[in-house]
């Protein structure tokens, strides 16, 4: 048996390597993983004034456990799919049953004139790069007001560092973020003190700091560049496997390649209606890690898991489940640790969303979630009257 080869250790991977175990698979799996550390987290790097500490995903001992060989700090260069081989960097060949390719996402390159002296911001070590580069009374410019953008000019000025933020459109958290959400998480960001600099590109990069389309200059001591990841399908791509905005693969999580699987943020899948869908979130780097194991040792599931992210900013925190529109019905339901947003697509609950103190909406998305779960097409009344309780909701939508 040449058993099962995962491509990357980051939150996929690693998931799908103990997940492989709990399907009752006894084979050898291999986890190859490019960056020198043990698999550790993402999210906690942008979300607190200790971002360069590492939460590790696993230890060294349960992986050794579970029976899964770590290859750590090294690439995967080449895929032979007609052989079954996968080649290393260290001029290694593993020959595998079956592949998972969960090589993640890497930071999209800003391309003007002095683009490489703005750091990235993915990686652990990229982290201790930006913390360690800069101190209380200094200036940091961030280019771009997506998610991770704003989730780091919180945590800076928690560090009390002058933080800008350039944009080239015309509100922050435009892509993934509810608006009226986004509008408020602008509004809070700016009364911490962050300067945004909305509608305008960056011309130029130099010494002093960037200069803008306008012709303006923010200065700033170290400038991080946050436009957003690609999916790294490099070597799917060098494989000859179908690839667009992600490795494509099919409802089961399979790829054009006999034996190949992909799952996180790199994969694509096919949707019912047509078209792939990439996310790049932790729940679903976990989720289709889990379908993808189970897949690859003999289950034919679908993966139709509901989106779900969070965010934290400041002392708010923010969930999405599902994928609101522009078109959806919305549905206001104060609470007292926030605001509730649901959203209908004709009637039907598609998704929800909520930003609160901390963590104190959760067990209301959460039985959204469970609500969107059952089909329900609720009354809008009920929805947004916080006396109506969401739990005998839940109740009476399952019991219909
Ligand atoms: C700073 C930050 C904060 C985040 N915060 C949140 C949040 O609050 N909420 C949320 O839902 N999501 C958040 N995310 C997103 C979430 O972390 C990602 O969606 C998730 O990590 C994706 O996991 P992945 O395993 O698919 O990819 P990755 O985490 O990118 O892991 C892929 C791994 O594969 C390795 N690799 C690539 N190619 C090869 C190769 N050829 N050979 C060997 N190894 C290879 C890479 O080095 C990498 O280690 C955050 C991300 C970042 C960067």
């Amino acid at each position: 048996m040449d058993g099962i080869v995962i491509i990357g250790a980051g939150e996929s991977g690693t998931r799908a390597a103990f997940a492989l175990r709990e399907a009752g698979y006894c084979g050898s799996i291999t986890l190859v993983g490019a960056e020198p550390h043990l698999p550790y987290e993402r999210p906690p790097l942008s979300k607190t004034i200790n971002g360069a500490q590492m939460k590790l995903i696993c230890a060294a001992d349960a992986l050794e456990a579970a029976g899964i060989t770590y290859l750590k700090g090294l690439s995967a260069s080449t895929i032979n799919t007609a052989a079954g081989a996968v080649g290393l960097s260290d001029g290694r060949v593993l020959r595998y049953e079956k592949l998972l390719l969960a090589t993640g996402a890497r930071p999209r390159r800003l391309t003007c004139p002095g683009a490489a002296r703005a750091l990235d911001f993915r990686t652990h070590a990229d982290a201790e790069a930006i913390f360690s580069g800069i101190a209380p009374g200094q200036s940091v410019a961030i280019i771009g007001a997506g998610l991770i953008g704003m989730e780091l000019a919180s945590v800076l000025r928690g560090k009390d560092v002058a933080v800008s933020v350039i944009e080239a459109a015309l509100r922050p958290l435009g892509r993934a973020v509810p608006a009226r959400f986004a509008e408020k998480l602008h509004t809070r960001h700016a009364a911490e003190g962050v300067r945004f600099h909305l509608d305008r590109g960056v011309a130029a990069i130099s010494d002093d700091g960037v200069t803008l389309t306008d012709g303006s200059v923010v200065h700033a001591d170290l400038i991080v560049g946050a436009i957003g990841v690609l999916p790294d399908i490099a070597l799917a791509e060098a494989s000859g496997l179908a690839t667009g905005n992600g490795v494509l693969t099919d409802n089961c999580l399979r790829t054009s390649a006999p034996n190949i699987f992909a799952a996180g943020d790199c994969a694509a899948v096919a949707q019912p209606g047509g078209g792939y869908i990439r996310y790049e979130s932790w729940r679903n780097a976990r989720t289709q890690a889990e379908t993808a194991a189970r897949n690859m040792v003999g289950a034919a599931e679908t993966f139709n898991t509901l989106p779900w992210f969070w965010s934290d900013q400041y002392d708010l925190g923010l969930q999405v489940a599902g994928l609101p529109q522009p078109t959806h019905q919305i549905v206001l339901r104060p609470a007292t640790e926030g605001e509730l947003e649901f959203y209908l697509d004709d009637g039907r609950l598609v998704a929800a969303a909520g930003l609160g103190v901390g963590n104190g909406l959760a067990r209301d998305i959460k039985l959204a979630e469970m609500l969107i779960a059952t089909d329900i097409s609720p009354e809008p009344g009920d929805l947004a009257n916080p006396a109506v309780n969401l739990k005998t909701l839940l109740k009476s939508a399952r019991a219909a």
